[in-house]
């Protein structure tokens, strides 16, 4: 049977040449790259390179990369970090469409006494800037919002979400972003983009799990949230994670390469699979249509459908798609993130992600074409 990916959000394949890369940091060059024998130092020199690179990916110098596990721990990194460093302020800011990773930090700080914005989406996503704007206060101490959305691969539009937080009590407000879905997709060059701390992960983009980044912006002050070990320069303790820092700086380099090519091609494949799905199937629509998007993301209301019994369905004949984020999916739940939309729950229940990467092909795409009418027909009629 014919196997098509569509659940890139979630994770992507590990790219051969990142294998290829990581490998002998497992086999041959396995030491502790803080021993100083030469099964130590050839890992170091190894991560020295890597961070070179990671760096100049996003347009940074080598020591604003702290390497870390995942995401979700840059982006705890950075709010606790934060919060840490400026005691004196108790107000954050963030949206209602954020990942887990951010909003349940956020929201756990409000037991220790912290304010927290939770800035609202219209339907198609966006933010209003002047609610932005017009809520910074002096003991703001950070905003905290994605650049795209996991779900909806919504883009926030960062460079006058950027102006408008670094432009407003005399610029002493931290800005964290969470790049997750964003790395890899559209081009971040940070040197161009005043962003304070981005949050980024391997996974996401053809580099392994257990491997993420966060950038910190030389002069931002995150203290470190973990205490223990003195690996990254104080900011993150833990034997550095050799072959995943190595796979992640391969992963950059083809991110680098297949940029392009996320913008058109694969832009386009999803294009024409909304396009067909539009105009094959009734009473059907894309979530975010509106807004500015990530070229691979779309998640699809089919009205009145069961959107985890489809997901099963669509297994059944070898098509990997989910429902909601990663997380969510399982719990029965309408996805926080179109609520957040306003999407009623019974559409919300009804809307499926199809998350396309750089190998997804023009006839993955006419598969999914070809066999998504028929189960949507015949969950439609079970129902009636
Ligand atoms: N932020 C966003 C927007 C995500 O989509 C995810 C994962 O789905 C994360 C953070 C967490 O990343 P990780 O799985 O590497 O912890």
């Amino acid at each position: 049977m014919r196997q098509v990916y569509l659940d890139n959000n979630a994770t992507t394949a590990v790219a051969p040449e990142v294998v290829d890369a990581m490998l002998p940091y497992f086999t041959e060059l396995y030491g502790n790259p803080s021993s100083v024998h030469r099964l130590g130092t050839k890992p170091a020199a190894k991560i020295r390179e890597a961070r070179k690179k990671v760096a100049e990916f996003f347009g940074c110098d080598e020591e604003e990369i702290v390497f870390t596990s995942c995401g979700s721990e840059s982006d705890n990194l950075a709010v606790l970090g934060v919060l840490q460093s400026h005691p004196d302020k108790k107000h954050i800011v963030t949206t209602s469409v954020e990942h887990p990773a951010v909003l349940n930090v956020v929201n756990n700080m409000k037991r220790l006494g912290y304010n927290v914005t939770v800035i609202g989406v219209d339907g198609s996503g966006r933010i209003d800037f002047e609610e932005l704007g017009g809520c910074l206060r002096e003991d703001t101490a950070l905003v905290s919002i994605m650049y795209a959305n996991n779900e909806t691969g919504v883009i926030f539009p960062m460079k006058e979400i950027a102006e408008i937080v670094k432009g407003a009590r005399d610029g002493n407000i931290i800005l964290h972003v969470d790049a997750v879905q964003a790395v890899g997709k559209v081009p971040l060059d940070f040197s161009r983009l005043p962003f304070d701390l981005v949050a980024v992960s391997g996974h996401k983009f053809h580099a392994p799990k257990g491997i993420g980044a966060l950038f910190q912006r030389r002069g931002v002050a995150c203290a470190p949230a973990f205490l223990g070990g003195s690996q990254e320069r104080g900011r993150r303790p833990g034997t550095e994670n050799v072959p995943g820092i190595v796979g992640l700086a391969k992963a950059c380099e083809l991110a680098g390469r297949n940029m392009e090519y996320y913008g058109t091609e694969v832009r386009r494949l999803r294009d024409k699979f909304e396009a067909a799905v539009l105009a094959s199937i009734p009473d059907t629509r894309v979530h975010g249509a509106g807004s500015e998007r990530l070229p691979n993301t779309s998640n699809v209301c089919f009205r009145g459908v069961d959107g985890r019994s489809m997901l099963l369905l669509l297994d059944d004949v070898g098509i990997s798609a989910s429902a909601g984020s990663a997380c969510k999916s399982g719990a029965g739940l309408p996805s926080p993130v179109l609520a957040a939309m306003g999407v009623p729950p019974e559409d919300a229940l009804g809307s499926v992600r199809f998350s396309l990467s750089c190998a997804t092909t023009e006839a993955d795409v006419d598969y999914v074409i070809e066999q998504l009418p028929p189960i949507v027909r015949r969950m439609r009629s079970r129902r009636s």
